[in-house]
């Protein structure tokens, strides 16, 4: 088979030889290479305008990422070709890394610390039990689903918002996305991008997150819409918030989140594509195809996700 690599947020560099290694017998070409037409299978991470179009024996879009919001946005993706997420295990265990490394920071208020730090103040903030708080998780999807019970297990009450009823020991799972904000002190975005999840966590979303709570989004930029929630950190409603996707990305060195005390930014770093973990996985996708299979994770374009 023909396997074509089109993508600017990933290096072909990199990544075409660790493939060739694991499968030997298929033929590799990086964009713009190969473009003739006789591609079977494409891999994308961001693929370049157009790089979709006019491949009539394509079987397989594969994602390099998780979040796959560009490829089904594309005008010229392929009618009828599956496209698989990419679920990869180094992937979910750094994002579980992230949102608890979050979360902890917001409950034992070490952002307040560092700006105490700052103005050299020694200065003691109110300590609070895990058991005293709540964690909402909307999305409990592959990433969401294992860090509301990693959560869960230290200690905290979580919430989860899923589109379809769910079930996690221990965790109050809910299709009512007010039911779980009402029960939230801090609240993780792991939703997938789609035209029902745009701007979701708008004013009326926000303020319904306790008083003095954080916001952490780690999904993408366009959840959030950024002056309600900057509105709210100023009124004091919530005490900090986490933003690590953008729209646009990289976020613009003129943009005045960065400056500002109740944010902290990261560059979408939450979680990387891990190459020990998720090459196997990309090939067993590759092989089932050559098998005349579907491979799992393979993307509802009905629901957007
Ligand atoms: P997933 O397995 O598809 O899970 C998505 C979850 O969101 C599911 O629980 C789904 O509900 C829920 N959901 C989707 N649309 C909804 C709606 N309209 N209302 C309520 N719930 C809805 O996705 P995943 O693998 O966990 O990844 C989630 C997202 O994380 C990705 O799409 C990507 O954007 C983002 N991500 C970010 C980074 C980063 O570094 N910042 C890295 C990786 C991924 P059901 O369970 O009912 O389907």
């Amino acid at each position: 088979m023909n396997v074509l690599f089109a993508s600017t947020g990933e290096k072909p560099e990199f990544w075409v030889p660790l493939l060739q290694k694991l499968l030997p017998a298929e033929r590799f070409f990086a964009w713009p290479d190969n473009n003739s037409g006789d591609i079977d299978v494409a891999i994308v991470a961001t693929h370049p305008r157009g790089a979709l179009a006019g491949l009539p024996r394509l079987k397989l879009i594969q994602s390099l990422w998780m979040g796959v919001d560009n490829i089904v946005a594309d005008p010229d993706l392929p009618r009828g070709v599956p496209v698989a997420r990419l679920i990869d295990p180094g992937m979910v265990a750094a994002m579980g890394e992230t949102v608890i490394a979050h979360v902890l920071d917001w409950h034992r208020h070490f952002w307040c610390y560092r700006g105490f730090q700052a103005q050299k103040l020694w200065k003691r903030r109110r300590q609070y039990l895990a058991s005293d708080r709540g964690v909402g998780i909307l999305g409990l999807g592959e990433l969401g689903g294992g860090i509301a019970l990693k959560v869960r297990a230290m200690g905290f009450n979580v919430a989860g918002w899923s589109r379809r009823p769910k079930q996690l020991p221990g965790v109050f799972c809910s299709t009512d996305l007010d039911e779980v904000l009402s029960r939230s002190d801090a609240v993780a975005c792991l939703l997938p991008l789609t035209p029902h999840t745009r701007g979701i966590l708008n004013k009326d979303r926000l303020q319904r997150i306790r008083k003095d709570g954080c916001l952490i989004n780690v999904a993408r930029g366009g959840h959030v819409v950024i002056p309600d929630l900057l509105a709210l950190l100023d009124s004091g409603h919530l005490a900090h918030a986490y933003l690590d996707a953008f729209e646009p990305e990289p976020l613009p060195a003129d943009s005045p989140l960065w400056a500002h005390p109740g944010l902290t930014i990261t560059p979408h770093i939450a979680a990387l594509t891990e190459p020990r973990t998720s090459a196997g996985k990309l090939a067993e996708n590759i092989e089932c195809i050559r098998r005349g299979e579907m491979p799992p994770n393979t993307v509802d374009f009905a629901a957007g996700y």
